[in-house]
């Protein structure tokens, strides 16, 4: 329970977030240590009207290609990290990429989101030869790569090849935080460069956070939402730090779906237009999950479309869900999901609306 002054200052907090789309990093702090059941649900109300003010009741969907789980990077939370000699290792061929892509196009989607780990034989010959042949066979469908750090050069040749966005969380924007989640070796600053170059090249370009990552502190969040407001991504990625079992942080404790949809509620009133998914990892963490999210203010899910032989081998978590559904039976099961709440998956590619 919050004092009436407290519940008095958050909700002036709420109102000038409103109004300027902006905040101080003690604002943000504020907003977030604050909060109460009642002052998240008075930010997700309003959440969701900006959201419905732009995009409606339509939830646009991404389907989801895993393309490797081969991964030369050793990122302490995940799954697929170098150092997990228990990942069974699978990469994806092109046929079996476009052979996803064609399965989804049937299903309604318009957009292919090609995601995995840092695996060296994704030379930018075949990536660009993959962009290549999906936008010919599909040039009414949106490519988008979320496939971690490359050159400048390798980004623009990406973008060259037809791929029309990005995905390439931050992580945190704390650099000492940063340090702790990721080796020696692993950059704060190089991963803020790709993210700017990405953007500078035209890529309608996402950034995101993890919630509840270990170490986290309230100050970090605050410092992801001021970079948040202040790179004005085209898309942000947030859901919660969930442990694996194979990793250093197999015994922190897992984020909450609680802070991630408030999280999701403060981004939307950031960015109103902005594309912001109701992850998989909250679906996880919670049953319902992402309907909460969607309620929440998000307006973006990303159904799985790689092939069900290699879905439990992508496993940046533990217990991540429809790994056994067919692809078609988990879009119709979302579907319904979303209809429950008064919302409706959309086959259309879900672009930015600027
Ligand atoms: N190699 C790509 C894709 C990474 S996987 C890249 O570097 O961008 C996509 C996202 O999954 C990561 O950015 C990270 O935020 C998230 N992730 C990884 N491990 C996780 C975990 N244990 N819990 C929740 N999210 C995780």
């Amino acid at each position: 329970m919050l004092l009436p002054m407290e519940m008095n200052n958050i909700l002036k907090i709420i109102e000038k977030l409103e109004k300027e789309h902006s905040l101080t990093v003690e604002e943000y702090e504020y907003l977030i240590d604050g909060r109460t059941e009642e002052t998240a649900e008075i930010i997700a109300e309003k959440a969701r009207k900006v959201r419905e003010a732009i995009y409606g009741k339509s939830v646009y969907i991404r389907g989801l290609i895993e393309i490797s789980n081969i991964c030369k990077n050793d990122c302490l939370y995940c799954g697929i990290r170098r150092s997990n000699k228990l990942c069974d290792r699978y990469r994806l061929s092109e046929e079996e990429i476009l052979d996803c892509a064609d399965e989804g196009y049937a299903l309604g989607f318009r957009t292919f989101v090609m995601q995995g780990g840092e695996d060296g034989s994704f030379s930018d010959e075949f990536m660009c030869s993959v962009i290549r042949k999906l936008k010919e066979k599909y040039p009414d469908c949106a490519v988008t790569l979320s496939i971690g750090e490359r050159s400048r050069e390798s980004y623009e040749r990406l973008f060259n090849a037809g791929a029309n966005r990005f995905l390439l969380r931050h992580e945190t924007a704390d650099k000492e935080h940063y340090e702790k989640l990721h080796p020696e070796g692993m950059s704060f600053e190089t991963r803020m460069e790709c993210l700017r170059n990405l953007k500078e090249i035209g890529f309608q370009t996402g950034c995101g956070f993890m919630v509840g990552s270990p170490f986290q502190t309230t100050h970090n969040l605050a410092l992801d939402l001021k970079f948040v407001e202040e790179f004005k991504p085209q898309m942000c990625g947030i859901g919660p730090f969930i442990p694996h079992k194979d990793t250093p942080f197999k015994d922190y404790p897992p984020g909450t779906a609680e802070l991630t949809c408030y999280l999701l509620s403060i981004i939307r009133l950031i960015h109103p237009n902005i594309l912001l998914p109701s992850t998989t990892a909250l679906g996880t963490i919670l049953d319902g999950g992402r309907e909460k999210g969607i309620l929440a203010g998000a307006n973006v899910v990303m159904p799985n479309l790689s092939p069900i032989s290699v879905r439990k081998k992508y496993m940046l978590y533990n217990g991540k869900i429809s790994t056994g559904d067919e692809s078609a039976e988990a879009v119709r099961n979302l579907a319904e999901r979303m209809k429950s709440i008064g919302y409706e998956i959309v086959n259309d590619r879900g672009d930015y609306k600027e």
